[in-house]
């Protein structure tokens, strides 16, 4: 049987992987996760050259190359950029859990940051009740609750 014309049968494997890991978020990923844990605030990084403020904070400028040393204290509103409605389940990764389709998803731009937040909207997944440019909130779990990572932003309402 020669290459061209020999059709071989291809098998699926059937597994789970189940792969718990951690890393050490660094400093300026720190600092942003202690702020949000500790006092409910969220800082980004001004960069020195292009002036664009980064959330979650960037060490260095992706398009500058330069380091970032100034923190900019932001608020918890912003505008819709974009957002897409999910009828798939999507995998919260600190949990391991689905989150149960359907359901809007979005990148929030806090005010004065140049940076969106991806994150769930708590709006009806209907396309024609969402826009962008719209306004949100990020909705934080209660103080005595959070752990010290992203899922400390339980969602954005809009306002
Ligand atoms: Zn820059």
């Amino acid at each position: 049987m020669s290459q061209e014309t020999y059709e071989q049968e291809l098998i699926n494997l059937p597994m789970v992987v189940d792969v718990p890991y951690r890393f050490a978020a660094g400093k300026y990923m720190s600092r942003f996760l202690l702020e949000l844990r500790d006092n409910g605030r969220f800082f980004g990084t001004r960069c020195p050259s292009c002036k664009r403020v980064m959330i979650p904070p960037r060490v260095v400028c992706a398009r500058c190359h330069v380091k970032s040393t100034e923190w900019v204290e932001l608020g918890n509103e912003g505008t819709l950029a974009a957002f897409t409605i999910m009828y798939i389940p999507l995998t919260d990764p600190t949990t391991g859990k689905p989150h149960n389709p359907p359901f809007a998803y979005g990148s929030v731009k806090l005010d004065g940051c140049d940076a969106p937040v991806d994150h769930f909207l708590n709006i009806e997944p209907d396309m024609n009740k969402i826009r962008v440019g719209m306004r949100f909130r990020a909705v934080l779990r209660p103080r005595e609750e959070r752990r010290g990572d992203l899922s400390d932003i339980l969602y954005f309402d809009p306002i």
